[in-house]
């Protein structure tokens, strides 16, 4: 093997494959170091992203919806069915599957790209050479022009909620459940905490939410997050804002999780536990002594705005560095990199991420909310249409949620776009285009949209953001 490149890339998840493939594409000589061990114990290209993260989440989403359906929209339309079961092995092995094809296809693309791979942990050393210790425990040593850190992050632990990986569980231990828990305990009403406790609800389990902020989703709009928690709510799961955890006890065959409310002190008993209360970037045994790259207060690589560390030559992208901790927003600082690296212009525009989570309700947004534009003392206006005034919605029988987009108030530029609904994880890109743009609400209300599509809800919405909409009273 050679020990010579022009890249070398830390780090084989959405952040990194992306870059060294990008960076391949542009001619560079380049290898990839991943140290991820998959399910079967043989290395997996991926990260977390395709291994335990969005696409085997979304695998179980999906099953876990068609079961729900089953049970319970069918009848709707006229479908019914008896008997339904569900066999939670045939469902995660489906997952397994569809992770083992993903990560596959990565190692095909890094061949017909001619990216090189080293399954094995990458440690940064001085002047841009990287050690690698394989799975046998072996070590060597390679080098190159440009190095680009790209480890991801890792679920943060509670001191007193350690992971046993039985009973208290994070993102990937609640992804393979062999029975649906009778009882599932979530900490942290974020991302991870809603989309797997809705998984589980679909299949039967009794959730309880356990946040301790005082809001819901303080980072979405209010008025969907309110919407969206209505509806979590009627599916059965029981949100408790307000409520710090403090400890988590086995007891037998149960989690005795204690808290503390407004009221005092509770126990919540529950037969399996998921800590989802965010994730730290994974830079644990990444950097030697001597290497220039620094830490920030949270533990994340410090890099300017074009993902350079300051240290010659060392890049560092993805959920290690600052913005949001989202696969995509990882793959375009990965491009980005690759591409300044090889002398063209690489730039990414943290203000346009999408943000989804995918529920049912699903949320999106990108841009600011309406909090974030008050105390920025911005002058905004609003329109939104509920999907419930949409034929296509209520043809779906899917008629729960909204789209509100907000506006500069003079110029009318596109400041923000927020959705609850049916596919806004789909629909929110048009938003994103937009504001790419630099569009305003009048260019959406302009565009001809088709009928009947759920999209004319975001055509409504930047009708009424001038008072104009078609289908509502303004
Ligand atoms: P999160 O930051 O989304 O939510 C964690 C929640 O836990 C917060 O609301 C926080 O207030 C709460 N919390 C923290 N300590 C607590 C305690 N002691 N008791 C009760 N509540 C507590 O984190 P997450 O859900 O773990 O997700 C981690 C990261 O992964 C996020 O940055 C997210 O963006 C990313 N992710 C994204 C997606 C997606 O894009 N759909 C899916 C999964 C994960």
């Amino acid at each position: 093997m050679s020990s010579q490149y022009d890249v070398i890339v830390v780090g084989g998840g959405p952040a990194g494959y992306v870059a060294a493939i990008r960076a391949a594409q542009l001619g560079l000589k380049v290898v990839c170091v991943d140290a991820f061990i998959g399910k079967d114990g043989k290395p997996a290209l991926g990260g977390t992203c395709l291994n335990v993260g969005c696409i085997p989440s979304k695998a179980m989403l999906d099953s876990s919806k068609q079961f729900h359906n089953l049970t319970h929209s069918f009848k709707d339309h006229g479908i019914s069915a008896d008997n339904a079961r569900i066999d939670v092995a045939q469902m995660v092995g489906r997952k397994d599957k569809i992770v083992k094809q993903f990560s596959g296809g990565i190692n095909s693309l890094f061949k017909s790209n001619k990216v090189s791979y080293v399954a094995g942990f990458g440690k940064l050393l001085p002047n841009r050479q990287v050690e690698v210790t394989l799975q046998d425990g072996s070590s060597h040593r390679l080098s190159a022009t440009n190095v680009i850190l790209a480890p991801g992050s890792v679920p943060i632990e509670l001191p007193f909620a350690r992971f046993d990986g039985k009973y208290i569980v994070d993102n990937a231990g609640a992804l393979d459940f062999a029975s649906v828990p009778k009882r599932l305990g979530v900490i942290g009403a974020g991302v991870i905490g809603l989309e797997l406790g809705s998984v589980w609800r679909r299949l039967g389990a009794e959730v309880t939410v356990v946040e301790a902020l005082p809001d819901f989703l303080a980072a979405a709009d209010t008025d969907c997050a309110r919407l969206a928690k209505r509806e979590f709510e009627k599916q059965g799961i029981k949100i408790m804002l307000g409520a710090k955890c403090s400890s988590a006890a086995i007891k037998g065959n149960e989690v005795h999780l204690g808290y503390a409310d407004k009221d005092g002190d509770k126990v919540l008993i529950v037969d399996k536990l998921l800590v989802a209360v965010g994730r730290r970037a994974a830079t644990t045994g990444l950097l030697a002594e001597g290497t220039g790259v620094k830490l920030d207060d949270r533990g994340r690589i410090e890099v300017d705005a074009h993902c350079w560390t300051g240290a010659e030559g060392v890049w560092a992208v993805g959920d290690c560095v600052r913005g949001p901790m989202l696969a995509h927003k990882g793959s375009e600082e990965g491009i980005a990199v690759a591409e300044i690296i090889a002398g063209k212009p690489g730039h990414v525009n943290l203000d346009t991420v999408p943000w989804v989570i995918y529920t049912e309700p699903e949320l999106a947004w990108v841009g600011k909310t309406e909090s974030e534009l008050k105390s920025e003392g911005i002058p905004y206006k609003t329109g939104s249409f509920p999907f419930a005034a949409i034929g296509r919605a209520v043809a779906m029988n899917e008629t729960a949620g909204m789209v509100k987009v907000i506006a500069h108030a003079d110029t009318d530029r596109l400041l923000g776009v927020h959705m609850v609904g049916p596919c806004v994880s789909e629909l929110i890109h048009e938003a994103v285009v937009a504001m790419e743009f630099h569009g305003s609400a009048e260019d959406l209300a302009r565009i001809c949209h088709a009928h009947p599509t759920l999209s004319e809800a975001v055509h409504e919405a930047a009708l009424a953001v001038d008072k104009r909409a078609i289908h509502k009273a303004n």
